[in-house]
């Protein structure tokens, strides 16, 4: 059976947009794929980042103050 696979940037505020929110939004496995990329679990299986990929270029974390709520 397919299942959907979808992905949100949790960034509310942050440089790679200005300030304003993170709007990356993956609503279909390439999607999640292109903007967020996946990270391989200890069991092999994978999912989604948690941050887009352009925030994890800018190593957004919720502790960065850049990217607090
Ligand atoms: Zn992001
Ligand atoms: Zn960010």
């Amino acid at each position: 059976m397919p299942y959907t696979i979808k992905a949100a940037c949790p960034c509310r505020k942050c440089k790679a947009n200005a300030g304003g929110k993170c709007e990356a939004n993956a609503k279909s496995l390439d999607e999640v794929e292109s903007i967020f990329g996946f990270r391989i679990m200890g069991d092999g299986g994978k999912e989604p980042q948690a941050y887009c990929r352009k925030c994890r270029g800018l190593r957004c974390s919720p502790n960065d103050e850049e990217c607090q709520n």
